[in-house]
């Protein structure tokens, strides 16, 4: 053994507090060793254990390093050195748990990465054999080919692994039909942190070391039979402390179908402590092809809770799920354009709450008879005429939606008061569901905050987050709160925790729960199944206290450093009521970063960013799958730097490292829950960056193009030249950093800034009967100034007076308007606030007299909306942004008022199928829609729409030699190989980034809309 190690106390409890903040040598070492042994990723810089110090909890707790293994067999060897080095060890999927379970110091293993394929696949015995990181959606999706699922459908399918569910014994919406994890694993290969690798299954079967384990265990069930029987929650939705019960069942639901004990089910649930998991082995259930939905109305939320108990009687065994959306929620969807029309049909009249009943199988006709049970069963219960009947799949598939989006809205809330996850998961017997709920309401009155219900009504686990501030008073109103609630608790023989786990926050409550007796149980497991305390020590044997201040994200000592921003961050700088909800006004909560760092504070963790499902969020993650380029090692990087916790705050290396492959798509502005809008905070970060490290040269070229097109313009040939010689890309390559393998967009000398003037002059437009306004950007301006004459053209033959907006002061060099985004794009605001500012300039006569401006570019159409807001411009920015709008979405909603008739009889036949790329913008502020609905105007049109992320050139960014391998792989992921798939079709890709990428990837011309509109126009 080396010197150093030498020196260590003996076992890793021992060094559980002194590790992190005192061995810099036992780091080197840890790192030294993993570098030499594996073939691993060794993350031990202070942003990379920064950002693997959180989950989706409240806590921090920073790692002495992360271990991300390319091989399952590398987790044996790096266990093998914590053994040597007594460093403790924290297991880690998606990092989605929301009590603390993957913080710890220590070392993190990332499974995620790399150790997530399907080892074996019996379809004959319905079994599945899956490494650890596997993503659960990913698992589903390799099975849907063959009828079957693994159906413990966690809402965080997308990003959750099944290491990590069997971590945490996660369970699913639908656990009234399937169970939890801990009744779908039936058996897993593990580690025990002496290096033995056991197989734990079936307990008659087993041998050697695991049989001596079961043995063990028995002993203890039986000794403490009369505990178990007192003490343990006899409810499905239990996942506190070990599964002593697997040897003396106490669930409402046998863990086995035989009754016979698996051994794996110890582990289940365990958090990590026991044994580090190499493989599990899942049982497969046929997957539903019919399903309804019953949504019943109640005027009471009462009457809601106290109905569940009757309704989940129903459906003879077909009944999947009893979801509940509360009154606020179902405000908060009433709110939103997108869902509103969908939340409409689910209710009558105004409802306190309503209840998603589903029943689910394979002959539709039978659900539809278990449906009129649940009608008949509400009319006998005093509600006739309660129940929306859904037996389509798109109404129903569009609710559940509406039910996930609620959530977010209210994770959303602006302040530093948030919902916070510590009680959110007791489970109750259905009996007394109401009477907890109306308690436990009125806890949350008597401390002046309140919370919103969701979820699990079908097995008596409803969410609800207290709104708490926990950089003030927060942790002691979460002690009285947990107190009183699981009073409650026992008083209705329910389960303290029924969902999320342990971990740091409900440690302490193990003991509070199944007794002194019983903790000391699970102490005796823990130590026979780790007796060196290596797995998580101090979690749920000896934990700290849930309130422990040193152990969270806004601690004692969290303080952000006071900057000056360049963007305007006010409309986060607010404080909130907590009982009300109500925000103070833009600019009044005293964020010494004017709003940047709250903005930033806005992740909650919750890891939607690491997702592969629809959406855009987080292209970067998507293809790397490294934390440091998600949305949420973004934001987290952000917040160390802010907040002093990262050397150099905003201009450090570690910040360029973690914004570089952000490629500003605005996805996460969108699809995050809580809408963290990364693509502004990067134009906040690059400015900062500037300031302290100058511009490169590749950013003065390419943020300076609208100053200098109309100059370029008159020598295409010698601009072009590069484009031509090889010799010339690869030194414009190693002057600029833009790769010699991209084209660069052809100057043209005929554009259409210098071509003939088409349209009406603005005095015209002005008066017209049907005017509008068309800004045409610099890119379809001076390189594809056929788009720009296509808009004109079919605008005009739609009855339009189109007038071509043009500067109003000549201050600046060249003719054309520009939206400033190159600037932005390098964060240089204050350039791109001139820019800005003279287009705006240029636009508010019209936008004053209500007429539409039309764009063509999303990112630069876009800016207005976005950007421009927040770049110090005054009522006019508000004025534009009012009207400014894309294209298609001009003709979209002038369709809807019928004035486009004049066009469509002027519209020949598609010839061909239309295969439609959307812009990452377009997508952000959801305007695909009006896209297709464009070209449905086109007779015959059969349009499908490419479900893609970005399509990786954003910009700049794919043609910078740096980005250009990840940026083809962003238009590999899907993009791509679906037009290539797709050889006949005509491509529509409104973005001029984005058709560079189509054409370079697959040499196919991609047309903007409006192009597509006039090539069918009848001449
Ligand atoms: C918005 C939101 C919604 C959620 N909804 C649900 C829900 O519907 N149902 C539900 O049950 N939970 C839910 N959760 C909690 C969480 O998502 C689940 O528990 C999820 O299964 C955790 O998966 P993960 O990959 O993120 O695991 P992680 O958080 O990374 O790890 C979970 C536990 O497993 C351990 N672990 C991971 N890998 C291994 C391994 N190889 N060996 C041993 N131990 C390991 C970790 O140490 C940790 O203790 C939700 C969380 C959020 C933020
Ligand atoms: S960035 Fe958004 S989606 Fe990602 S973890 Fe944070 S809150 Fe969740
Ligand atoms: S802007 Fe796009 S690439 Fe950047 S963090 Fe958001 S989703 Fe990811």
């Amino acid at each position: 053994m080396n010197t150093t190690t030498a020196t260590l106390p003996d076992s890793a409890s021992h060094t559980y507090e002194q590790v992190a903040t005192a061995s810099n040598e036992v780091a080197g070492l840890l790192a030294k060793r993993l570098k030499t042994e594996t073939q691993g990723e060794v993350l031990f810089s202070t942003a990379d254990r920064g950002r693997y110090a959180t989950d989706a909890s409240i806590y921090q707790v920073t790692p002495l390093g992360v271990f991300v293994p390319q091989h399952a067999e590398e987790v044996a060897t790096a266990m093998a050195i914590c053994r040597d080095l007594k460093v403790p060890i924290v297991p880690r999927g998606g990092g989605t748990s929301q009590c603390g379970q993957t913080t710890g110091v220590g070392l993190v293993i990332d499974h995620s990465k790399y150790v997530r394929n399907i080892l074996n696949l019996d379809l004959q015995a319905g079994t599945v054999e899956v490494q650890p990181g596997m993503v659960l959606d990913s698992l589903n999706a390799s099975l849907k080919k063959y009828g079957v699922w693994f159906p413990v459908d966690v809402s965080t399918s997308a990003q959750a692994t099944l290491g990590g569910m069997a971590g945490n014994n996660s369970c699913g919406s639908r656990s009234i039909a399937y169970g939890n994890m801990v009744h779908n694993v039936v058996g897993a290969k593990a580690w025990l942190s002496n290096g033995d690798l056991l197989d734990f299954s079936q307990f008659e079967n087993s041998t050697g070391r695991a049989k001596e384990i079961g043995e063990f265990v028995k002993q203890l069930a039986v000794h403490h039979q009369a505990e178990l029987q007192t003490h343990w929650p006899k409810v499905l939705r239990r996942v506190a402390g070990y599964n002593l019960d697997i040897f003396d069942n106490q669930n409402e639901r046998p863990y086995t179908a035989d009754g016979k004990v698996n051994l794996s089910h110890l582990l289940v649930g365990s958090e990590g402590t026991l044994a580090m998991t190499q493989s599990l082995t899942l049982r497969l259930s046929e997957l539903a092809t019919a399903k309804v939905l019953g949504v019943v109305n109640f005027n009471s939320f009462h009457k809601a809770m106290d109905s569940a108990q009757h309704i989940v009687k129903l459906g003879n065994g077909s009944l999947t799920a009893v979801e509940l959306v509360d009154r606020t929620m179902i405000d908060l969807s009433l709110k939103i354009p997108a869902f509103a029309p969908t939340i409409r049909t689910a209710i009558i009249g105004e409802p306190e709450a309503i209840l998603l009943v589903e029943f689910a199988g394979t002959d539709k006709e039978k659900l539809k008879r278990e449906l009129k049970q649940l009608v008949a069963l509400m009319g006998d219960m005093g509600l006739p005429n309660s129940v929306v009947e859904m037996v389509d799949d798109a109404p129903q598939k569009n609710l559940w939606e509406v039910r996930k989006a609620g959530l977010n809205i209210m994770m959303s809330l602006k302040g530093d008061g948030k919902p916070v996850s510590f009680i959110e998961d007791c489970a109750v017997p259905l009996e007394h569901l109401a009477e907890y709920t109306d308690a436990l309401t009125q806890v949350f009155q008597k401390h002046g905050t309140k919370g919103t219900w969701y979820a699990h009504a079908s097995v008596g686990t409803l969410h609800v987050r207290p709104i708490l501030d926990m950089r003030r008073d927060g942790p002691l109103k979460m002690r009285a709160i947990a107190e009183e609630a699981s009073a409650l608790v026992r008083k209705f023989k329910g389960a303290y925790s029924g969902e999320h786990g342990d971990g740091l926050c409900r440690g302490e409550w193990i003991e509070w729960q199944f007794g002194p007796a019983l903790q000391q149980a699970f102490a005796q497991i823990k130590k026979h199944l780790d007796p060196l305390n290596l797995l998580s020590p101090n979690r749920m044997v000896n934990p700290p206290k849930m309130d422990d201040t040193s152990l969270m994200r806004f601690g004692n000592n969290y303080k952000i450093i006071p900057i000056q921003t360049a963007l305007d961050w006010s409309a986060w700088n607010v404080h909130n009521d907590a009982a009300t909800e109500q925000t103070t006004l833009p600019g009044t909560g005293q964020d010494p970063a004017q709003g940047l760092a709250k903005a930033v504070e806005m992740c909650n963790n919750n890891g939607t960013c690491r997702k592969f499902d629809t959406g855009t969020m987080c292209p970067s993650f998507r293809v790397t799958r490294d934390e440091v380029h998600a949305t949420r090692g973004r934001a987290n990087t952000l917040r160390l730097a802010l907040s002093g916790q990262l050397q150099g705050g905003l201009e450090s290396p570690e910040v360029k490292e973690a914004m570089d492959l952000c490629v500003g798509c605005k996805g996460c502005k969108r699809d995050c829950p809580t809408g963290v809008d990364m693509a502004r905070m990067k134009i906040e970060v690059q400015h900062h960056y500037n300031e302290k490290h100058g511009l490169q040269l590749k950013d003065t070229l390419i943020s300076n193009l609208p100053r200098y097109a109309h100059i370029a313009s008159q020598w295409p040939g010698l601009m072009n030249l590069r484009n031509q010689s090889p010799l010339l890309a690869k030194l414009a390559e190693s002057l600029t950093g833009l790769s010699a393998e991209r084209s660069w967009p052809e100057w043209k000398k005929n554009h259409f800034f210098n071509g003939p003037r088409v349209g009406v002059s603005a005095e015209e437009v002005l008066k017209a009967s049907k005017p509008v306004v068309l800004f045409v950007d610099t890119f379809n301006g001076y390189f594809e100034s056929e788009n720009a004459w296509a808009a004109h053209d079919v605008l005009s033959a739609a009855g339009y007076q189109v007038h071509i907006a043009s500067r109003t002061k000549q201050d600046t060099p060249g003719q054309h308007l520009c939206c400033g985004r190159t600037y932005l794009a390098s964060g240089q605001v204050s350039k791109a606030k001139e820019y800005a500012q003279a287009l705006l300039e240029a636009l508010l006569p019209f936008a004053q007299k209500g007429i539409a401006i039309v764009g063509l570019e999303p990112s630069c159409l876009l800016t207005l909306r976005d950007e421009s807001l927040v770049m110090g411009l005054g009522e006019m920015a508000d004025t534009v942004a009012a009207h400014a709008v894309l294209f298609e979405e001009f003709l979209a909603a002038e369709n809807k008022t019928g004035k486009l008739d004049l066009l469509k009889v002027k519209l020949a036949p598609a010839q061909k199928p239309i295969l439609v790329h959307g812009h990452c913008h377009q997508k952000a502020f959801g305007l695909m829609p009006s896209v297709t609905q464009v070209i449905q105007l086109i007779p015959q049109a059969k349009v499908d729409l490419i479900e893609s992320s970005c399509c990786g050139m954003a910009g700049s960014f794919g043609y910078e030699a740096s980005h250009l391998e990840v940026s083809k792989q962003m238009a590999e992921a899907n993009l791509l190989p679906s037009i290539r798939n797709n050889k006949d079709a005509c491509v529509v890709a409104d973005g001029t980034s984005c058709r560079h990428q189509i054409m370079d990837g697959t040499k196919r011309d991609a047309i903007h809309v409006a192009m597509l509109l006039a090539q069918h126009l009848i001449k």
